[in-house]
């Protein structure tokens, strides 16, 4: 049954260029089968009408486990003994990136731990050897770093960064995160933006001390910054962490994030990420397409190391030609299809356009 109260929070919060606060908690509080249905149904229609029906594949290297932050949820983060430690030598990312042109992708994703030992001038190299070899779009995941790193990257050829908030609570965030400044990753953030970057950000739901109105505020954040990409995935409990005890992220307030997220983001790229995957496999895969997600990640990690990249235990990284082929299936049944294109922000597409229209 169509609820009438809901429709119309949900069109408000569509409509506004500030939805208020107390909509989204509404939205994300939802418990009833029925209207939450209502809720993955019209972030699915948002989803169709900004982003089209294409899943566009982003594929992931995950090049180096070495940490050197202490987050309270993380498996790589420095205390963690339990974890064996690797960094990819050039040759082997080089392949990883040969191997996912070969399946199609268009983007690779290099993502790394806040490794010290990371070498400014060698992924410069890196960069430039990639995007000189292959036509594709580079996005960078190495978390906080200088304006000035991020600036040699850029010119390098880089065009993406992710950089997850995980949540816009200053104080959450700093008892997430020992050691580690939210100012300064709000520093990270802007400067990305400035630089030119397609820039990411994104929460963990389900984290010690996050509430309804914490996520609320992620999302209004999310939509004041304008991202180009949006990650939200639920929180797993990793037993080398001092989170270990902790349970999960819940599945549903995770694709009621995604749904929200999307309504009111509108035209962001948006994962059905790994963590969903993870958590509620192939399902929880398709339950987020179909709330708003338009983006999976194949991984391309070399074989013998992509266990090691153990942010949490069970964490999916299945062959990435088989992923690939399953995403094409997820596609079928969803009445959708892969996109093999780059998929470049649609933002800047859309301010482009505009600003044509206006010369
Ligand atoms: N160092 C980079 C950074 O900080 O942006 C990228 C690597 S970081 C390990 C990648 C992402 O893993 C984080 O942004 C976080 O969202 C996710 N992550 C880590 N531990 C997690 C956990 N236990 N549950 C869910 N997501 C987790």
């Amino acid at each position: 049954m169509i609820d009438v109260k809901l429709q119309s929070v949900l069109r408000r919060v569509y409509d506004s260029d500030v939805p208020a606060r107390s909509d989204l908690e509404y939205l994300l509080a939802l418990k009833d089968p029925s209207e939450v249905a209502q809720l993955y149904a019209f972030a699915d229609f948002v989803r169709k009408e900004h982003v089209g029906d294409g899943i566009l594949l982003r594929g992931i290297i995950e090049f180096a486990n070495h940490c050197r932050n202490t987050c309270l949820y993380c498996g790589l983060n420095r205390d963690n003994s339990h974890l064996e430690r690797y960094r990819l030598s050039g040759r082997q990312i080089l392949q990883g990136v040969e191997e996912l042109v070969c399946s199609g992708i268009k983007t690779v994703v290099l993502q790394s731990g806040e490794d010290d030992a990371l070498d400014p001038s060698w992924f410069e190299q890196l960069i430039e050897e990639i995007t000189s070899k292959f036509d594709i779009a580079v996005t960078l995941s190495v978390g906080q770093k200088s304006r000035r790193q991020y600036e040699l990257w850029k010119r390098a050829g880089a065009n993406r960064y992710l950089l997850k908030i995980e949540t816009t609570d200053p104080e959450l965030y700093a008892s997430l995160h020992p050691g580690m400044s939210f100012d300064n990753h709000l520093r990270c953030t802007y400067d990305l933006q400035a630089i030119g970057y397609q820039t990411g950000s994104g929460s963990i739901v389900g984290l010690k001390g996050q509430t309804i109105a914490t996520l609320a505020e992620d999302i209004l954040f999310f939509r004041e910054r304008d991202f180009d990409m949006l990650s939200v995935g639920p929180f797993i409990p990793n037993r080398n962490t001092a989170l270990g005890r902790r349970q999960a992220g819940d599945l549903g307030l995770t694709l009621r994030c995604i749904a929200v997220t999307r309504i009111v983001t509108k035209n962001t790229h948006m994962p059905a990420n790994t963590a969903i995957a993870s958590l509620a496999g192939r399902d929880g895969t398709i339950a987020a397409l179909r709330a708003g997600a338009n983006v999976v990640m194949p991984n391309f990690t070399t074989e013998a190391y992509k266990n090691l990249y153990e942010l949490y235990p069970g964490k999916k990284c299945i062959n990435p030609k088989e992923s690939v082929n399953q995403v094409e299936k997820i596609a079928a049944e969803l009445t959708r299809y892969v996109d093999y294109s780059r998929g470049d922000s649609l933002k800047r597409k859309k301010e482009q356009a505009t600003s044509m229209a206006q010369n």
